[in-house]
């Protein structure tokens, strides 16, 4: 919980200087697997930078890249810390004349929003309202962060081709990501890979990157068709491929606490279960289409207390094992007081280490040249991240567990790219989504519910503006669940401490959320 305020502090602190979010460039392509000159476009050098204790940065680190992101994050995360004590001068306010003035500046001030004009109106008899103006602003700092994070996808277009572009100069035409649906993951493509969210062709959350096979396929076909009909982004006879990637994550402080929630915090268990779906997905379409060379799988790790990632490294028959991979985490360490090429050949070599390795992580050779360059370019744009976090946070997140500000129900909001400020319950119907429903309210009891907050929960659906009728059906979608959830917790709900809004949003990322409801409708 103290983090919260931490990120208020340094929120104030940095509003003197408002850097624009602006796309961050991936690796550029180089010829025959040799690591870029300059991955990074970077017009300084920090290897000649004199070296101080604490104060040295990784000598790839995207500097740049890092003040622009920590700028964002800590304007999205310091609107939510500001609430509690705005919220605390309003009540304070009560006995003052002209309440609902003066309540209203404030928020207007320290929030960028107002309040419900019903919730200061009936003040003097009622009360002040504070849960549902917690709620209310807690739905109004997540309408302004996503904004900024769709505002910002929507600037990105040269960054996103540019980021294609050199997936298929990898030979990869399309890239569909799994992530696990764990709000730690959120800042995965933004963040952690530093790629543009709208330059993967397909994505999508599961609980434990448990990725639904069949859907993938259907993802795989309508590509493959695409390429037929249109030759977009390359031709039936162009020889690339299409590559699958799943993602599952650990917790390197606490691994037998903090791993992923889906598999008992059991790191094992969550690699053997993503690996075993990219393998059922390769079969799926071996055995369909007769075209098994024509997909990559690749898996990735991330700890989600240093954002430092993992990358397992496909043999020279596609194949991946648990215990083939790059840790990057090691690399930084080894690389960082290296000069900047010196530490992309270390990159480099780390892949070709990898592929090296006997035993249990042995593999029949190395993968192909442009799987090589792209899993070189993520390590490379990883080990920014991993040095913000070293700048920003210690090295380690302060909230390695649970710092979550709403409970996101549906679809979630795919633009908001950041970590931990969201739990997931991707839930269609609330029978399906009750366990994970009960473990989000159990967390929020600790979170919220403990220091007299109400749980805010979001219920988001996408549609698709081309099928007629599709907005009414997810509008009647998330309020059937609504119902649903508030059924499920009565006694919540009877003391205010459940309070939801309704929203729905047009299938293309970046489109206007369109709330349906206001919470204070639905009590
Ligand atoms: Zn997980």
């Amino acid at each position: 919980m103290n983090t919260r305020n931490a990120y208020a502090l340094r929120a104030r602190a940095s509003q003197r200087q408002s850097l624009p979010m602006t796309g961050v460039v991936p690796g550029a392509a180089h010829p025959a697997g040799v690591p870029a000159a300059a991955p990074f476009g970077l017009g300084t050098r920090q290897g000649s930078l004199p070296a101080r204790m604490g104060g040295d940065r990784h000598v790839l680190a995207d500097r740049v890249a890092n003040a622009r992101l920590a700028q964002c994050e800590e304007s999205v995360k310091g609107r939510f810390a500001r609430i509690v004590p705005a919220l605390q001068r309003v009540v304070a306010l009560q006995a003052m004349p002209e309440f609902a003035e003066r309540a209203q500046g404030v928020v207007r001030e320290a929030l960028g929003c107002e309040l419900p004009a019903r919730l200061l109106d009936d003040a003097w008899a009622t009360g002040f309202d504070v849960k549902t103006a917690y709620a209310h602003c807690v739905f109004e700092a997540l309408a302004a962060a996503t904004d900024q994070f769709a505002r910002d996808i929507r600037e990105q277009v040269e960054v996103v081709q540019d980021t294609r572009n050199f997936f298929l100069d990898c030979g990869f035409h399309s890239v569909d990501i799994s992530p696990c649906a764990d709000g730690r993951l959120k800042g995965l493509s933004r963040y952690i890979l530093r790629l543009p969210l709208s330059s993967f062709t397909w994505r999508k959350a599961y609980a434990g990157a448990l990725f639904d096979v069949e859907v993938d396929v259907r993802n795989w076909t309508a590509t493959e068709l695409r390429r037929f009909r249109e030759g977009v982004p390359s031709t039936v006879d162009a020889g690339t491929r299409y590559l699958k990637v799943a993602v599952y994550h650990f917790s390197s402080s606490d691994p037998a606490h903090e791993g992923c929630a889906a598999h008992g915090s059991n790191d094992h268990q969550a690699i053997d279960a993503a690996l075993g779906r990219l393998k059922q997905f390769r079969q799926a379409i071996e055995n369909a289409f007769c075209c098994g060379a024509s997909t990559d799988i690749l898996l990735i790790g991330v700890d989600t207390d240093t954002d430092s990632v993992r990358i397992h490294v496909p043999d020279g028959r596609g194949d991946l094992s648990a215990y083939r991979f790059v840790d990057n985490a090691e690399l930084y360490a080894q690389t960082r007081a290296s000069t900047a090429d010196a530490a992309r050949l270390a990159v480099y070599e780390a892949v070709r280490a990898a592929s090296r390795k006997g035993g249990w992580a042995s593999g029949q050779g190395e993968p192909h040249d442009g799987m090589r360059r792209l899993i070189v370019n993520l390590l490379i744009n990883n080990l920014s991240q991993i040095d913000y976090v070293q700048e920003r946070h210690g090295g380690r997140y302060a909230d390695i567990g649970h710092a979550e500000r709403y409970i996101s129900v549906g679809d979630g909001f795919e633009e908001l790219q950041m970590r931990n400020v969201a739990y997931y319950a991707h839930l269609h119907t609330l029978e399906e989504g009750a366990a994970d429903m009960d473990v989000g309210i159990k967390i929020f009891r600790k979170l919220n519910l403990a220091h007299g907050l109400p749980v805010p929960v979001a219920i988001h659906y996408r549609y698709d503006a081309r099928v007629p009728e599709a907005r009414e059906r997810a509008t009647e979608k998330a309020r059937r669940v609504r119902d649903a959830i508030r059924q499920r917790y009565p006694a919540l709900v009877a003391g205010g401490d459940l309070q939801c809004r309704l929203s729905v949003q047009d299938l293309p990322t970046g489109s206007p959320i369109e709330i349906i409801e206001d919470q204070e409708q639905a009590r």
